[in-house]
């Protein structure tokens, strides 16, 4: 396992492991992985490891032998049968992210962070975060034996993920303003040494999330899906799907990619416009609004990483509104028993969208990645499931209701 970290806007190796931009150009850093060892080999070389982020350990700039982990990943690739049928479309499948220790893709991307940091010699974590990276992060930082200071946008996290926070021991500040701003601080506090900064914007954390992308094709046998569709939010989860897809084909694993789709939600939905309008960067949207409370960010920090995702693999940015996120939560749930939260079913109504349009096909292989679990926000499943019917405790007045 070896490997540089560098700059994605000047290229300029970054040997300073504590920096979250890059010193000469301000511009956000990646990890360029050594996949030299991998040389000659094939995929069933890995499968002799258990499906899980470690299974793909010659791809992680991290030490397996140290890693801090809960076995996150090895989720379920569904073939969505009943939702396909609805939709017109043979080939749907959901990568079900809800499954992972914490409910939440973030796992992947901290297992690797959090031992990052401990590799470091780092005593304190933190992050900001609309609500699952905080989760996420508490999880790790507490098996791990670290601080963490996790600062959340006031009033605007979903319970669940609020409660895994707090549970697991971290110190939460609620901040009187918006994700941005919360992101802007906490980058502040590591610069001045008072944390580990873990969020995306951390070249760690998409190494990890790019395992979501292998499971796919592993999942596949190596067979590409036409589309992988997914959530934007902070961007950098497109980001890590899309070095996935290149560190396959590089090795001659995979001979093309699938077009990536990013959803975003009207209410926050710079990525889209961008995208409209051919930009390959962004104006961020000053108050960002959508119930999908892990996609309801303005200015996202690797924005520019997932422009270029979608433009290189010929892929399209969508916008959904609220109501069709809902629709899209509910169908899912009702025809396939998976229950994802708002932000996750963002890339189901993606889908629904782009099949009405036509931009989807009935024979695409389509996979969409449903990024977190239903339980992270009761309160918004409870709005829109309908009432819970009230009964005397006898027998014919549950009867005269069950047949209504
Ligand atoms: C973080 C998150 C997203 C957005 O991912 P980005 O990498 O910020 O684009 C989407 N859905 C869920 C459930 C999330 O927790």
């Amino acid at each position: 396992m070896s490997y540089i970290v560098k700059c994605f806007d000047c290229g300029r190796e970054v040997k300073d492991g504590l920096l979250d931009s890059c010193p000469t150009c301000s511009g956000l850093l990646t990890v360029e992985m050594d996949l030299s060892p991998l040389a000659g080999k094939k995929l069933k070389d890995l499968r002799k490891a258990p499906m899980g982020v470690w299974r793909y350990a010659p791809f992680l700039p991290v030490d397996q032998n140290k890693a801090v982990s809960l076995l996150e990943g090895g989720t379920p690739l569904y073939h969505c049968k009943n939702l396909g049928e609805k939709l017109g479309m043979k080939e749907l499948r959901v990568k079900y992210e809800g499954a992972n220790p914490t409910g939440s893709f973030k796992d992947r991307g901290m297992t690797v962070g959090v031992s990052r940091a401990v590799e470091l010699g780092c005593k304190v974590v933190g992050c900001a975060s609309t609500g699952n990276t905080s989760a996420s992060l508490a999880a790790y930082a507490a098996k791990a034996g670290l601080g963490c200071v996790v600062l959340l946008p006031s009033g605007k996290v979903a319970l669940g993920k609020l409660a895994q926070a707090m549970f697991y021991g971290a110190k939460v500040i609620s901040i009187d303003g918006n994700f941005d701003e919360a992101l802007d601080i906490v980058r502040r506090l590591a610069k001045e040494g008072h944390l580990y900064l873990l969020n995306s914007i951390n070249p760690f954390r998409p190494e990890g999330q790019k395992t979501v992308a292998f499971e796919i094709l592993d999942q596949l046998d190596l067979q590409v899906p036409d589309r992988i569709v997914l959530p934007v939010g902070n961007a950098a989860n497109i980001w890590a799907v899309y070095k996935a897809l290149t560190e396959f084909r590089d090795l001659g694993w995979i001979d093309k990619m699938p077009r990536l789709v990013g959803v975003q939600a009207s209410g926050s939905n710079p990525i889209f416009k961008a995208f409209e309008e051919g930009k390959h960067d962004f104006k961020p949207v000053e108050h960002p609004e959508t119930v999908a409370t892990a996609i309801r960010i303005g200015n996202p920090a690797s924005g520019r990483k997932a422009l270029k995702a979608i433009y290189d693999t010929d892929g399209v940015a969508v916008e959904v509104t609220d109501e069709e996120i809902l629709v899209g939560q509910k169908l899912l749930g009702r025809t396939e028993g998976i229950g994802v939260e708002p932000a996750s079913a963002a890339s189901i109504a993606g889908v629904i969208k782009l099949r009405q349009s036509g931009e989807i096909a009935s024979d695409d292989q389509v996979v969409c990645i449903c990024t977190g679990n239903l339980l992270k926000d009761p309160d918004t499943v409870i709005k829109n499931s309908g009432e819970i019917l009230k009964s005397k405790a006898t027998m014919e007045a549950v009867k005269r209701l069950i047949s209504n």
